[in-house]
Formats: structure tokens, C-alpha cells, sequence
């Protein structure tokens, strides 16, 4: 569930919004499970998620709001519902596979074990023994001898399908753990990976006296375009500065979405005045850039993006170093916006269009 529906059910009107949409699921014959109730808690209590824009489209459509409609809201914009569902499903069949080598394994130490004693009881009466009784001894031995080899060659077999499964699960698992990275409507990273790689570049900064930095971006009156052109629209925006960031954020540089319409970008091994260069051929290239409304050809007019820049200090944490990023993003913002500040100890230098 998201931090922000998190907090709303924890809140002081948590009862009222719970009933809202209960109500909201009678008035539109949805199955009240909890999947959708989760889905229908974002449409009456957080209007601007995209959850609450996609059921608006569906409600407009007149289409009716089945199971399979909220599981692939749910797969889009729930991350997490889907991600457990892969683990488990990939964690299912591993134990099965896992399972199948265990019979297979058992029943081929029984298999040798029954035929290690024929061995000892045969080796023991051979030595007196008339021809008749050797003869059919040998034929038993024979015989015990053939299952085994055909057993070897079953678990053979087996453990080839085994590995080859093995294989693709592994992929399957890979795919995964890179889908829980990765932000699904832009591909750039998240903001687990951007939390875990923050926290890595700042301890080798720390332990090795390299300088990092680190730029926050947002787009401007991002909220305005998307209340003007909607929804659908305003994603492809977010793509769009996306995939310029990602282009200027290449080699070591590492780029995420960090939230609704704010990126940010860690340049480890980078002082500030290399990170500001770099993020000043971002807001330029995106600021002269027109889009237009993909549905009609209509210009979508100017969008510009906010930048704030900190370079790690000795003993920053990942935190402080957030802060002062975030702080030289708002003197940005403060100071007219489509512009890029430095957060300089203390004071802001500041790159303007
Ligand atoms: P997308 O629509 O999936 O396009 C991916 C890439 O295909 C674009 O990367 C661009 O290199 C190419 N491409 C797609 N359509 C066109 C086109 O009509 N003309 C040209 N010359 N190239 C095209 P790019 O430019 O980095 O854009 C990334 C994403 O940003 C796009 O993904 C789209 O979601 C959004 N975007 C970019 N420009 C516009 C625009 O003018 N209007 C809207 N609504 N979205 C845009």
C-alpha cells in the first residue's frame, strides 16, 4: 500500500474515508475484496494519484469495473501487488523443482543401497557355493545392476531439466529483483535503488575523500500541465524529462525517479561545478524542446525543470546531503524557476535560463 494511503488510514478521518469508498464500490457494483478496496481508497481519498485517474477514465468509458480491471490497475501503479506475486510464484516453483531432485536423489540412494547389500550378501556366499547357485546369483546381480544404471540415467536426465529450470528461474528471479528497481512508467531507477545507492556513494565518499554530488530536479508547475492536459499526457511529459536526464545521467552517473514529477541524479566522483554543467545541458535541451499533445498535434508549450545541487561534505549522511540539495532546488524555484543552484555551504550560486 502506498506511504501516502498508509497515512490516510491512519488518520484522524480514517473510518470516513474507509466508508467512502466502500460507498463509492456499492454505487459502481464493485466485489468488495481488498485489492479493490485498496484501489477505490486512492479514488476518494487521494484524487491525484493515478490509481484515482485510471478509475476516473474507466468510470467514464461507462465500461464496467471487474476484478481484471482493478488486478491490472493494481500490476501498474501497486508495484508491490505484483512483485509479491512474482516472488511467490518463483519462490513456488523452486521448492517444487527443489522437491522433485529430493525424490529423485532419495530414491536413487535407496536404489544403491539395496544394491550394495545384494553385493555384500553375494561376495559372502560365492565362496561356497555350487555353479547352480552362482549362476543364478550372478542373474540377480545382473538384474540389480541394470535398475541402478537405469535409475542413474532417470536422475540424469532429471537434474539436465533441473538445471535448465534452474536457469530460467533464476532469469525470472534477475527480471524481478531489476523490476522492483526500476520506476515503470519512466525505466529509470526507483527510489529504493536511488535510497540504497545514495546511501553507497555517500559511505565511499566519506571512507574514501572523493567528491560526489547530488542534483534534485523537479518540473515546473507540473501539477498546472497536468490539470490542463490531463493525465495521460502529463506521464508522457514525466517520460520525456526522463529520458533526457537518463541520457545526461550515463557512465557512473546514476539517475531515478524520486517521486511524482522530481528526479534526481548522484554523480559519484563528480564535484559540483561538473554535476552543474551536466544538469545545465538537461534544463537547456528539455526548456528548448516543443511537445505537442500527442491526441490532437496541439503544442503543449514550454516545459522547463527546477534543479538543486549539493556536493557531499565531510560527514554528511545521505539525509543532510537531501536537504541541501532540496534547499538549492527551492532557491531555484524561489528564484523564477528553469534554473539550477548550487547548494554552496551555506549560500546558493545560481544558473538561470
Ligand atoms: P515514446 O513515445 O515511447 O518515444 C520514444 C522515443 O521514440 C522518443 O524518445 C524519440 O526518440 C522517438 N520518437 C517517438 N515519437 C517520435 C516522433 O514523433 N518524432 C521523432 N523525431 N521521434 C519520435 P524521446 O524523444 O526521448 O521521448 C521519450 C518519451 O517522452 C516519449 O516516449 C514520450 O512518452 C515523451 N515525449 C517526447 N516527445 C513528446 C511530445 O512531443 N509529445 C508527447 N505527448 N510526449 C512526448
Amino acid at each position: 500500500m502506498s506511504s501516502d494511503i498508509d497515512s490516510i488510514l491512519r488518520s484522524p478521518k480514517a473510518y470516513i474515508w474507509a466508508q467512502k469508498a466502500i460507498e463509492a464500490m456499492e454505487t459502481h457494483r464493485v466485489w468488495p475484496t481488498a485489492l479493490n478496496f485498496e484501489l477505490w481508497l486512492h479514488y476518494v481519498a487521494a484524487k491525484d494519484s493515478n490509481v484515482a485517474a485510471e478509475i476516473h477514465t474507466v468510470l467514464q468509458s461507462g465500461a464496467p469495473f471487474t476484478d481484471q480491471v482493478g488486478e491490472k490497475i493494481a500490476a501498474q501503479h501497486l508495484p508491490a501487488v505484483k512483485l509479491s506475486g512474482e516472488i511467490l510464484d518463483a519462490g513456488k516453483s523452486l521448492s517444487d523443482e527443489l522437491d522433485s531432485v529430493h525424490r529423485a536423489i532419495e530414491s536413487a540412494r535407496e536404489t544403491s543401497e539395496a544394491y550394495g547389500q545384494q553385493l555384500a550378501t553375494a561376495s559372502q556366499s560365492l565362496e561356497d557355493q555350487d555353479t547352480d547357485a552362482v549362476r543364478s546369483m550372478v542373474e540377480s546381480l545382473s538384474v540389480a545392476t541394470r535398475k541402478v544404471r537405469e535409475e542413474n540415467q532417470a536422475l540424469e536426465s532429471q537434474l539436465a531439466d533441473t538445471t535448465d529450470e534452474l536457469g530460467r528461474l533464476r532469469e525470472h528471479l534477475e527480471q524481478v529483483r531489476r523490476d522492483a528497481m526500476t520506476d515503470a512508467l519512466t525505466n529509470l531507477a526507483n527510489r529504493k535503488a536511488f535510497d540504497e545507492t545514495l546511501e553507497r556513494t555517500c559511505v565511499q565518499a566519506e571512507t574514501k575523500g572523493v567528491p560526489s554530488t547530488l542534483a534534485i530536479v523537479d518540473i515546473d508547475h507540473f501539477k498546472l500541465f497536468n490539470d490542463t492536459w490531463g493525465h495521460q499526457t502529463g506521464d508522457q511529459v514525466i517520460r520525456y524529462v526522463a529520458s533526457v536526464i537518463g541520457r545526461v545521467a550515463s557512465g557512473a552517473r546514476f539517475s531515478a525517479r524520486y517521486g511524482g514529477e522530481e528526479f534526481a541524479v548522484i554523480f559519484p566522483g563528480e564535484n559540483s561545478a561538473a554535476a552543474l554543467a551536466a544538469m545545465e545541458v538537461a534544463r537547456e535541451e528539455i526548456s528548448s524542446r516543443v511537445l505537442k499533445r500527442r491526441s490532437t498535434n496541439e503544442d503543449l508549450g514550454a516545459i522547463t525543470i527546477s534543479t538543486g545541487i549539493a556536493e557531499f561534505k565531510t560527514g554528511d549522511t545521505p539525509a543532510g546531503l537531501l536537504e541541501r540539495a532540496d534547499g538549492a532546488l527551492y532557491a531555484s524555484k524561489r528564484s523564477g524557476r528553469n534554473r539550477t543552484s548550487l547548494a554552496d555551504l551555506g549560500s546558493e550560486s545560481t544558473r538561470a535560463a
